[in-house]
């Protein structure tokens, strides 16, 4: 296998409630996967996708300051899980009402980042700020905008924020905002233990 698989242990099947679980490759497929004895389902386990907007205004940028953990306190872009039957755009626009009651035009996909480490896909579409009556939602502290030379860069909450932001002010000076594929890895040991950063 040429990537690491964090599974999580499965000790009843959710379908039958039968603990006759075994752990092993389903014929055909070609990864071990949690396969229930009793009613013969296999429970696969795929990644989860978060989205969100890097919301502009003018030569300014939106950010919420976290009022949950993890890291409460720090900044971030609005974003959160995609759900079920939700479009990535829809789910996008969504977590930016909800964190800052933003409403926004969604424009492009902008970063698009693995972290194959927790098994999370970021996708955060650069978006327009539609008017100035935002407020912090349930989730956030406080929600303002930043000129480039404000970015409070010691106090982002992930790397996935740090590394949009720093590729945004970076393509702003051309006007040119291809979308950026890229993979962040488990940091190196020693630093501390946030599977976001
Ligand atoms: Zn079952």
């Amino acid at each position: 296998m040429a990537f690491a698989r964090i599974i999580a242990v499965m000790k009843f099947c959710s379908i039958c409630g039968s603990d006759r679980i075994e752990y092993r490759i389903p014929e055909g497929d070609s990864l071990p996967r949690h396969v229930c004895i009793g009613c013969g389902v296999v429970h696969y386990q795929n990644p989860k996708v978060v989205v969100g907007c890097l919301p502009e205004w003018e030569e300014r940028v939106l950010l919420c300051r976290r009022a949950i953990e993890p890291r409460r306190g720090l900044w971030t872009v609005p974003a959160g899980f995609l759900e079920n039957g939700e479009t990535v755009v829809a789910g996008a626009a969504r977590e930016t009402l909800e964190e800052a009651s933003a409403r926004v035009e969604v424009l492009s996909p902008y970063t698009m980042i693995s972290l194959p480490h927790i098994s999370q896909v970021y996708l955060i579409f650069r978006a327009r700020l539609l008017d100035l009556d935002f407020a912090p939602g349930a989730e956030s502290l406080e929600v303002r905008l930043y000129d480039e030379h404000e970015i409070p860069w010691e106090e982002l909450a992930f790397r996935t924020v740090t590394r949009t932001l720093r590729n945004y002010f970076l393509d702003r000076k051309t006007g040119a905002f291809p979308t950026r594929v890229s993979t962040l890895e488990r940091k190196a040991r020693g630093t501390a233990p946030a599977a976001l950063r």
